[in-house]
Protein backbone atom coordinates (compact mmCIF):
# COMPACT_ATOMS: atom_id res chain seq x y z
CA UNK A 1 0.00 0.00 0.00
CA UNK A 2 1.41 3.21 -1.22
CA UNK A 3 0.51 4.89 2.49
CA UNK A 4 2.04 8.04 1.82
CA UNK A 5 0.65 8.82 -1.91
CA UNK A 6 -3.02 7.59 -0.26
CA UNK A 7 -2.66 11.08 2.13
CA UNK A 8 -1.50 13.33 -0.39
CA UNK A 9 -4.71 12.37 -2.40
CA UNK A 10 -6.89 14.03 0.29
CA UNK A 11 -8.77 17.16 -1.08
CA UNK A 12 -10.21 18.69 1.21
CA UNK A 13 -12.87 16.32 1.52
CA UNK A 14 -14.15 13.95 4.49
CA UNK A 15 -11.54 11.32 5.61
CA UNK A 16 -11.66 7.82 7.20
CA UNK A 17 -8.35 6.48 8.59
CA UNK A 18 -8.20 2.97 9.97
CA UNK A 19 -5.96 3.06 13.20
CA UNK A 20 -6.36 -0.85 13.57
CA UNK A 21 -7.51 -3.33 11.35
CA UNK A 22 -7.03 -6.82 13.31
CA UNK A 23 -8.48 -8.16 16.72
CA UNK A 24 -7.00 -8.56 20.26
CA UNK A 25 -4.94 -11.36 19.23
CA UNK A 26 -1.73 -9.60 18.09
CA UNK A 27 -1.00 -9.35 14.26
CA UNK A 28 1.50 -7.30 12.29
CA UNK A 29 -0.08 -4.65 10.42
CA UNK A 30 -3.48 -5.39 12.16
CA UNK A 31 -4.12 -3.30 15.37
CA UNK A 32 -6.60 -3.43 17.67
CA UNK A 33 -9.84 -1.56 16.48
CA UNK A 34 -9.66 2.49 15.71
CA UNK A 35 -10.81 4.38 13.36
CA UNK A 36 -10.33 8.26 12.41
CA UNK A 37 -13.25 10.39 11.12
CA UNK A 38 -11.91 13.86 9.63
CA UNK A 39 -15.24 15.60 8.13
CA UNK A 40 -12.24 18.05 6.95
CA UNK A 41 -8.77 16.48 6.87
CA UNK A 42 -6.80 18.85 9.57
CA UNK A 43 -9.79 19.41 11.52
CA UNK A 44 -11.49 18.30 14.54
CA UNK A 45 -11.23 14.11 14.59
CA UNK A 46 -13.99 11.67 15.39
CA UNK A 47 -12.85 8.34 16.67
CA UNK A 48 -15.00 5.08 16.26
CA UNK A 49 -13.74 2.87 18.81
CA UNK A 50 -10.85 3.20 21.07
CA UNK A 51 -8.54 -0.36 20.99
CA UNK A 52 -5.03 -0.49 22.62
CA UNK A 53 -2.31 0.72 20.53
CA UNK A 54 -5.25 3.50 19.02
CA UNK A 55 -3.46 6.46 20.58
CA UNK A 56 0.20 5.39 18.97
CA UNK A 57 -1.73 4.41 15.77
CA UNK A 58 -2.96 8.07 15.62
CA UNK A 59 0.26 9.51 16.08
CA UNK A 60 1.93 7.58 13.03
CA UNK A 61 -1.14 8.68 11.23
CA UNK A 62 -0.09 12.03 11.97
CA UNK A 63 -3.33 12.97 13.69
CA UNK A 64 -3.16 14.69 16.86
CA UNK A 65 -4.68 14.22 20.02
CA UNK A 66 -5.15 18.01 20.56
CA UNK A 67 -7.96 17.07 17.47
CA UNK A 68 -9.57 14.57 18.81
CA UNK A 69 -13.16 16.07 20.24
CA UNK A 70 -15.54 12.82 19.95
CA UNK A 71 -15.25 9.22 20.44
CA UNK A 72 -17.83 7.07 19.46
CA UNK A 73 -17.78 3.45 20.77
CA UNK A 74 -19.27 -0.25 19.62
CA UNK A 75 -19.14 -2.29 22.67
CA UNK A 76 -17.13 -2.62 25.58
CA UNK A 77 -14.78 -5.49 24.60
CA UNK A 78 -11.23 -4.52 25.14
CA UNK A 79 -10.17 -4.83 21.46
CA UNK A 80 -12.56 -1.93 21.29
CA UNK A 81 -12.11 0.45 23.97
CA UNK A 82 -8.55 -0.46 26.12
CA UNK A 83 -6.92 2.92 24.81
CA UNK A 84 -9.65 4.95 26.29
CA UNK A 85 -8.02 4.86 29.76
CA UNK A 86 -4.61 6.05 28.16
CA UNK A 87 -6.31 8.99 26.98
CA UNK A 88 -8.04 9.68 30.23
CA UNK A 89 -4.05 9.72 31.41
CA UNK A 90 -3.02 11.66 28.89
CA UNK A 91 -5.62 14.23 29.60
CA UNK A 92 -4.49 14.65 33.05
CA UNK A 93 -1.05 14.84 32.07
CA UNK A 94 0.20 18.92 32.49
CA UNK A 95 2.20 18.62 29.27
CA UNK A 96 -1.25 17.80 27.31
CA UNK A 97 -3.85 21.17 27.26
CA UNK A 98 -6.97 18.36 26.85
CA UNK A 99 -10.08 19.86 24.57
CA UNK A 100 -13.25 19.55 25.18
CA UNK A 101 -14.68 15.84 24.50
CA UNK A 102 -18.15 14.02 23.92
CA UNK A 103 -18.19 10.17 24.29
CA UNK A 104 -20.71 8.48 22.70
CA UNK A 105 -21.62 4.92 23.37
CA UNK A 106 -23.73 2.19 24.33
CA UNK A 107 -26.02 2.89 27.71
CA UNK A 108 -23.25 2.48 30.74
CA UNK A 109 -20.10 4.00 29.54
CA UNK A 110 -19.77 6.57 31.89
CA UNK A 111 -20.08 3.98 34.22
CA UNK A 112 -17.68 1.80 32.42
CA UNK A 113 -15.09 4.83 32.41
CA UNK A 114 -15.85 5.36 36.08
CA UNK A 115 -15.40 1.58 37.69
CA UNK A 116 -12.29 1.47 36.18
CA UNK A 117 -10.59 3.76 38.97
CA UNK A 118 -11.21 0.58 41.26
CA UNK A 119 -8.50 -1.00 39.05
CA UNK A 120 -6.57 1.71 37.68
CA UNK A 121 -6.23 4.70 39.64
CA UNK A 122 -8.36 7.92 39.59
CA UNK A 123 -5.74 9.60 37.00
CA UNK A 124 -7.60 7.63 33.84
CA UNK A 125 -11.72 8.47 35.47
CA UNK A 126 -10.48 12.22 36.66
CA UNK A 127 -9.29 13.26 32.41
CA UNK A 128 -12.96 12.62 31.59
CA UNK A 129 -14.11 14.98 34.16
CA UNK A 130 -15.99 17.62 32.35
CA UNK A 131 -16.70 15.42 29.36
CA UNK A 132 -19.95 14.56 28.06
CA UNK A 133 -21.23 11.32 27.93
CA UNK A 134 -23.81 10.53 25.39
CA UNK A 135 -25.15 6.84 25.97
CA UNK A 136 -27.75 4.84 23.07
CA UNK A 137 -29.63 2.30 24.33
CA UNK A 138 -29.09 -0.49 22.04
CA UNK A 139 -32.33 -1.15 19.81
CA UNK A 140 -32.75 -3.04 16.58
CA UNK A 141 -34.57 0.09 15.69
CA UNK A 142 -32.09 2.62 13.58
CA UNK A 143 -31.73 5.59 15.65
CA UNK A 144 -30.08 9.23 14.12
CA UNK A 145 -29.03 12.40 15.70
CA UNK A 146 -27.62 15.26 14.01
CA UNK A 147 -24.12 16.41 15.06
CA UNK A 148 -22.74 19.92 12.99
CA UNK A 149 -20.65 17.63 10.15
CA UNK A 150 -22.28 14.60 10.09
CA UNK A 151 -25.69 12.77 11.22
CA UNK A 152 -24.83 9.48 13.24
CA UNK A 153 -27.07 6.32 12.94
CA UNK A 154 -27.08 3.46 15.15
CA UNK A 155 -28.46 -0.09 15.80
CA UNK A 156 -27.52 -2.92 17.69
CA UNK A 157 -25.83 -5.50 16.25
CA UNK A 158 -26.16 -8.26 19.33
CA UNK A 159 -22.62 -9.57 19.13
CA UNK A 160 -22.95 -8.31 23.06
CA UNK A 161 -25.86 -7.21 24.84
CA UNK A 162 -25.09 -3.10 23.98
CA UNK A 163 -23.46 -3.50 20.91
CA UNK A 164 -23.57 -1.27 18.76
CA UNK A 165 -22.87 -0.59 14.65
CA UNK A 166 -22.59 3.40 13.74
CA UNK A 167 -23.17 5.03 10.28
CA UNK A 168 -21.86 8.89 10.02
CA UNK A 169 -23.64 10.97 6.87
CA UNK A 170 -21.56 13.73 6.28
CA UNK A 171 -22.81 17.06 5.77
CA UNK A 172 -20.43 17.95 3.08
CA UNK A 173 -21.40 14.15 0.97
CA UNK A 174 -20.36 10.62 1.84
CA UNK A 175 -21.25 8.31 4.25
CA UNK A 176 -19.50 5.81 5.87
CA UNK A 177 -20.79 2.13 8.26
CA UNK A 178 -19.25 1.15 10.52
CA UNK A 179 -20.46 -2.75 11.73
CA UNK A 180 -18.11 -2.82 14.97
CA UNK A 181 -18.62 -6.43 15.34
CA UNK A 182 -21.40 -8.30 14.54
CA UNK A 183 -23.12 -11.59 13.65
CA UNK A 184 -24.77 -11.70 10.43
CA UNK A 185 -27.65 -9.16 11.21
CA UNK A 186 -29.90 -7.99 8.84
CA UNK A 187 -30.47 -4.40 10.36
CA UNK A 188 -26.47 -3.91 10.38
CA UNK A 189 -27.03 -4.43 6.42
CA UNK A 190 -29.91 -2.06 6.80
CA UNK A 191 -28.23 0.36 8.72
CA UNK A 192 -25.64 0.29 5.67
CA UNK A 193 -28.26 0.84 2.91
CA UNK A 194 -26.21 2.56 0.16
CA UNK A 195 -23.59 3.52 2.52
CA UNK A 196 -20.57 4.68 0.12
CA UNK A 197 -18.30 2.28 2.54
CA UNK A 198 -19.04 -0.10 4.51
CA UNK A 199 -16.64 -1.21 6.74
CA UNK A 200 -17.49 -4.78 8.19
CA UNK A 201 -15.71 -6.83 10.44
CA UNK A 202 -15.08 -10.50 8.64
CA UNK A 203 -13.06 -12.03 12.10
CA UNK A 204 -12.95 -15.69 11.29
CA UNK A 205 -12.83 -17.38 8.00
CA UNK A 206 -15.45 -19.75 7.01
CA UNK A 207 -14.22 -22.88 8.62
CA UNK A 208 -13.67 -21.38 12.04
CA UNK A 209 -16.73 -18.87 12.14
CA UNK A 210 -18.33 -17.90 15.46
CA UNK A 211 -22.10 -17.19 15.83
CA UNK A 212 -21.48 -13.67 17.07
CA UNK A 213 -18.88 -12.55 14.63
CA UNK A 214 -19.10 -12.72 10.76
CA UNK A 215 -17.04 -14.68 8.50
CA UNK A 216 -16.53 -12.77 4.96
CA UNK A 217 -19.13 -14.63 3.28
CA UNK A 218 -21.20 -13.02 6.23
CA UNK A 219 -19.78 -9.91 5.18
CA UNK A 220 -20.13 -10.33 1.47
CA UNK A 221 -23.95 -11.10 2.26
CA UNK A 222 -24.45 -8.28 4.28
CA UNK A 223 -22.94 -5.84 2.04
CA UNK A 224 -25.12 -7.36 -0.80
CA UNK A 225 -28.11 -6.27 1.61
CA UNK A 226 -26.63 -3.47 2.07
CA UNK A 227 -26.46 -2.35 -1.17
CA UNK A 228 -23.31 -0.51 -0.47
CA UNK A 229 -20.87 1.43 -3.27
CA UNK A 230 -17.83 -0.15 -1.23
CA UNK A 231 -17.43 -2.82 1.45
CA UNK A 232 -14.18 -2.62 2.98
CA UNK A 233 -13.53 -6.00 5.42
CA UNK A 234 -11.80 -5.42 8.79
CA UNK A 235 -11.15 -6.92 12.40
CA UNK A 236 -9.31 -9.52 10.89
CA UNK A 237 -8.06 -12.24 13.49
CA UNK A 238 -4.75 -14.01 11.96
CA UNK A 239 -6.53 -16.79 10.79
CA UNK A 240 -8.45 -14.79 8.53
CA UNK A 241 -6.05 -14.15 5.46
CA UNK A 242 -7.30 -10.62 3.98
CA UNK A 243 -7.11 -12.32 0.49
CA UNK A 244 -8.91 -15.05 0.80
CA UNK A 245 -11.26 -12.99 2.63
CA UNK A 246 -12.06 -10.86 -0.33
CA UNK A 247 -12.80 -13.85 -2.89
CA UNK A 248 -14.96 -15.09 -0.42
CA UNK A 249 -16.85 -12.06 0.34
CA UNK A 250 -17.10 -11.80 -3.73
CA UNK A 251 -19.11 -14.94 -4.21
CA UNK A 252 -21.80 -12.66 -2.87
CA UNK A 253 -21.22 -8.84 -3.05
CA UNK A 254 -20.57 -8.11 -6.46
CA UNK A 255 -19.75 -4.06 -6.11
CA UNK A 256 -15.90 -2.89 -4.77
CA UNK A 257 -13.99 -5.06 -2.24
CA UNK A 258 -11.13 -3.24 -0.49
CA UNK A 259 -9.40 -4.15 2.62
CA UNK A 260 -8.25 -2.58 5.52
CA UNK A 261 -5.20 -2.00 7.10
CA UNK A 262 -3.58 -0.23 9.52
CA UNK A 263 -3.32 3.51 8.73
CA UNK A 264 -4.85 2.70 5.20
CA UNK A 265 -6.70 6.36 4.34
CA UNK A 266 -9.87 6.34 2.61
CA UNK A 267 -11.68 9.56 0.79
CA UNK A 268 -15.38 9.61 1.94
CA UNK A 269 -16.79 12.05 -0.70
CA UNK A 270 -16.04 12.08 -4.52
CA UNK A 271 -14.96 9.42 -6.77
CA UNK A 272 -13.47 6.85 -5.12
CA UNK A 273 -12.07 4.38 -7.30
CA UNK A 274 -8.48 3.35 -6.81
CA UNK A 275 -8.94 5.45 -3.02
CA UNK A 276 -7.95 3.37 -0.01
CA UNK A 277 -6.43 0.33 0.27
CA UNK A 278 -6.45 -2.45 -1.93
ZN1 LIG B 1 -16.32 -7.79 20.47
ZN1 LIG C 1 -13.57 -7.04 18.34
Amino acid sequence: MAKKEKLSKAKGGARWTVLGAGSILPRRGYGCSGYALEPTPGGPVTLFDCGPGTLRSMAEAGLELSALTRIVISHFHLDHCLDLFALGFARTNPAFDAPPLELIGPVGLQHYIEGAAAALGNSPARGFLGVRFLEVEPSGKIASREFEDYKLSTVATYHTLQALAWRADLAGGGSVTYSGDTGEEPMVGTLAQKSGFFFCECSFPEELGQPNHLTPAGAGRLAAHADCATLVLTHFYPSCDPERARVEAAKFFKGEILLAQDRSVFELAGDRTGEGCS
